[in-house]
């Protein structure tokens, strides 16, 4: 049976001589585990599309629950990922989290391949500071699974907030009185953006402006509470932050 679907690659793995095995962000499918034969071959039609961060509309052929690529139209390579180490190892973050659920579920596919592709599409651009983009990415993909943070009211005394203390590690913001002396303060303007974010449509998912230190603010607090509710760390998120420094 053949499957059309659009699909990025998010993992491309070298198998046997000539082959690859791609984990692949569908929009049909969701997350699927595809074969590609041949594709390391010269000349192969498919190369292409075998590697990692290219975006394709595919042919799948199924068969019995696994998938082969038959065809694949190339719609986007993201050129602008592949000469810059910073670029690379943050899309690589994304790839990361996005491989990281053991289940492979068919469901919302087609939300979260828009979402990364989206977030591609400006890291690859360039014209979007990095740390608002991996906010972006880690709070819409909080929320589209399941886990939106509430950003509107203390959690202490349900007060409605303008800007406000975050405790990442919870997902909640606390006013004044109610803050607890750690956690990440969120300017009006930064909890705004966040708002902006958790409930856009995707093709609005970065216009916001923000101050460097606010991007950054939202990219720690985004950051710690992705990594506190799926309770793991992310060994490409540790080799981006060790970047720090020369970047
Ligand atoms: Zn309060």
């Amino acid at each position: 049976m053949f499957v059309t679907t659009r699909g990025l690659v998010i993992r491309s793995v070298q198998y046997k001589d000539a082959d690859r095995v791609l984990t692949v962000l569908s929009d049909k499918l969701g997350r699927v585990t595809v074969k590609a034969r041949g594709v390391s071959r010269k000349n192969s039609r498919l190369a292409s599309s075998a590697q990692l961060f290219c975006c394709s509309d595919m042919v799948l052929y199924e068969n019995q629950g696994r998938y082969s690529l038959n065809e694949a139209q190339v719609v986007e390579q993201f050129e602008g990922l592949r000469s810059d180490i910073s670029r690379m190892a943050l899309a690589s973050y994304f790839a990361e989290v996005l491989g990281c659920e053991e289940e492979e579920e068919e469901a919302g596919g087609e939300e979260l391949l828009r979402l990364t592709l989206n977030c591609l599409y400006a890291l690859s651009g360039g014209k979007y500071p990095e740390s608002l983009i991996k906010a972006a990415f880690e709070l819409r993909y909080m929320a589209q699974s399941g886990y939106e943070p509430d950003l509107y009211s203390c959690s202490g005394c349900g007060e409605v907030l303008e800007s406000g203390r975050a405790i990442p590690e919870r997902g909640e913001v606390y006013c004044k009185n109610c803050a607890a002396p750690f956690g990440i303060d969120l300017s009006a303007n930064a909890l705004s953006a966040a708002r902006h974010i958790l409930t856009c449509e995707l093709k609005k998912l970065l216009s916001v402006s923000v101050s460097p230190d606010e991007a950054r603010a939202l990219s720690d607090f985004s950051g710690r509470y992705l990594r506190s509710c799926l309770e793991r760390g992310f060994k490409t998120l540790d080799f981006y932050n060790s970047l720090g420094d020369i970047r």
